[in-house]
């Protein structure tokens, strides 16, 4: 099959996201989960390709139709998914597929029935007035995983990770059990607190292999060969989730301070080198082996993400 994974909504140029902000932000997860979708697809043999909307770029949402529709149309897509997040009172909770084609319910009843092995099954429900589904040329569904503002769901989420909701998906898309997914155990993984510290964990993010970059809160639990975690605030609250893995931290006085360590660590060259290796590493960055416990809850994911 012919497959475009879409992500809704987008960042404006003023910073603002189009999308629903509840425990997590719709539009960031959405992104995050777009790329694990895409790679069980393509392992299953079906052409792939992944649509997402420049970040401030536009400066109304109406300009994402804009962008999208020329970018699927003429295209011959046997199918387009875009995902998205439901948001409603905190209460609501549980998955739906919207579509508006006959085809597009076939995919739709399938994927919330497999959604709906984790999360409730709202069902599938036909929307003809939603341009994603009433102006492009294959059947197309939105995907709404879970919803955003929901403790039970994002719990539901955090328990289950990533990979496994993209594999629900890619299930009700294909109508076949997938056994052997990758838990996208990734190569490195940078973690931070807040948009000061996002930007110095991205651009350490550029030194490292098969990196991704994520808060505290997003981090599972051994999916990473190198763990690096970026200002004090991430570090303390990454020690209060008392998880076993080894890690790198970088906490400078400021800002610039934690930017310049992360960075010659990264130019010291020594990714190459093995885990062992890397723990002995002074250079200004602490190494832990095993973070305290100081006996923080964290069951619930930090609003701000
Ligand atoms: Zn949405």
């Amino acid at each position: 099959m012919k497959i475009c994974v879409s992500v809704g909504h987008s960042q404006l140029k003023d910073g603002t996201f189009t999308s629903a902000n509840g425990i997590v932000n719709e539009y960031k997860y959405c992104k995050g989960l777009a790329p694990e979708l895409v790679k069980i697809l393509r392992k299953e043999g079906n052409t792939v390709d992944l649509l997402e909307c420049p970040e401030r770029e536009f400066t109304t949402p109406s300009q994402e139709k804009t962008y999208k529709i020329p970018r699927i149309n003429g295209k011959k897509y046997d199918l387009l998914v875009e995902l998205h997040l439901n948001s409603y009172d905190g209460s609501a909770h549980g998955s739906e597929v919207l579509y508006y084609s006959q085809t597009g319910k076939t995919y739709a009843d399938r994927i919330v029935a497999k959604l709906g092995t984790i999360f409730t099954n709202r069902g599938s429900k036909e929307r003809p007035n939603l341009y994603i589904l009433n102006s492009t040329d294959c059947p197309a569904l939105i995907v709404e995983t879970f919803f955003c503002d929901s403790v039970v769901d994002t719990n539901t989420v955090k328990r289950v990770g990533d990979p496994e909701i993209a594999k629900l998906i890619a299930e009700g898309i294909l109508n076949k059990k997938i056994t052997d997914v990758d838990t996208s155990v990734h190569k490195n993984c940078v973690l931070y607190e807040g948009s000061v510290d996002l930007n110095t964990a991205n651009i350490f993010s550029w030194y490292l292999d098969d990196c991704v970059v994520q808060t505290v809160e997003e981090y599972q639990s051994y999916s990473t060969h190198n763990l690096y975690i970026v200002g004090g605030g991430a570090t303390n609250k990454f020690k209060a989730r008392n998880l076993p893995d080894r890690f790198t931290a970088f906490e400078g006085a400021n800002r610039f301070d934690t930017l310049n360590e992360a960075l010659n660590y990264a130019k010291a060259d020594r990714f190459a080198e093995s885990i062992d290796n890397l723990l002995d590493i002074d250079n200004g960055a602490e190494t832990y082996d095993e973070p305290i416990n100081i006996g923080e809850d964290d069951n619930n994911f930090n609003p701000d993400i």
